[in-house]
């Protein structure tokens, strides 16, 4: 289905990037990997899917236009690289906001600004932001992550239209809490900023906004990107999924 298409997945060496790398290679994409880990770890992962790898720090502009300067034009880009940090809002250290939404919102603008002329020169492109159910909803002591993926969803909804007549669609995916370690590792400062158990932060706050009680499995995200991927989605644009167990629907 992705043969002969490009596809940069950021943030793909962990989590739901790296599911959504597996999907897109395993349909033929060839797909180009950004995010930290391990050197070792992430050679092995581009041996497995035949990709390329670009470290790229996406909170900073210059490295961004570096990375997409190099990779070169791309069909499919996902913007997936994103953080989170959870603290009541008058102790919410500035330099968290900055960071959270240079990466999780402003890294998105500058990649899209970047590979759009390209996108536009073939008359095709994909371009998929993971968002998130805080996209469209909020939960207390996630300032800067609810403001980010709010704008986020807006800056979809403005290129859809922008890119409607080029062959280009652009949608959000949104999902609720996926089981990897962005959510993992957020259970220690909830437990801090709630006075909790990581017992009760597992069922009382994270499973307690998902009606299933079940995490998304991230493998489930990708099949979703791997479908607005497809020529069956050409008219989707502009649109923001849900995969969030019913959470948003409250
Ligand atoms: P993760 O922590 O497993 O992976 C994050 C990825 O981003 C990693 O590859 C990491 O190396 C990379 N990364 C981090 N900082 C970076 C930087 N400065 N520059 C480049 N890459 C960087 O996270 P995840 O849970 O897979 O989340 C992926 C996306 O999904 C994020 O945008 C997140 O907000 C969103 N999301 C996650 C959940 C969830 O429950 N896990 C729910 C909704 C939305």
């Amino acid at each position: 289905m992705l043969k002969d298409k490009r596809a940069l997945v950021t943030g793909s060496t962990s989590g739901i990037g790296l599911a959504i790398a597996r999907a897109l290679a395993g349909a033929g994409a060839d797909v180009i990997l950004n995010g930290f880990g391990d050197p070792d770890s992430i050679a092995a992962l581009c041996d497995e899917l035949g990709a390329s790898h670009h470290a790229a720090n996406l909170m900073d502009a210059r490295a961004i236009a570096a990375m997409m300067e190099e990779v070169g034009p791309v069909d499919v880009l996902v913007n997936n690289a994103g953080m989170q940090h959870v603290a009541p809002v008058e102790e919410f250290p500035a330099e968290k906001w900055d960071a959270i939404l240079a990466l999780n919102l402003s890294a998105a603008f500058h990649t899209t600004r970047a590979a759009v002329p390209g996108m536009k020169a073939k008359g095709w492109g994909r371009i998929i932001n993971t968002a998130s159910a805080h996209s469209l909803a909020a939960s207390p002591f996630k300032s800067a992550y609810v403001a980010a993926k709010h704008g986020l969803a807006g800056f979809t909804k403005t290129i859809a239209l922008e890119l409607a007549t080029h062959g280009i669609t652009a949608n959000c995916i949104s999902p609720g809490y996926v089981w990897t370690p962005l959510v993992e590792n957020q259970i220690p400062d909830t437990m801090a900023a709630r006075g909790m158990t990581r017992e009760q932060v597992m069922n009382d706050v994270l499973l307690a906004k998902q009606p299933t009680k079940q995490f998304i499995q991230p493998d489930d995200v990708a099949a979703l990107a791997l479908f607005l991927c497809g020529d069956a989605a050409r008219g989707i644009t502009g649109a923001n999924y849900t995969i969030d167990g019913g959470w948003t629907a409250e």
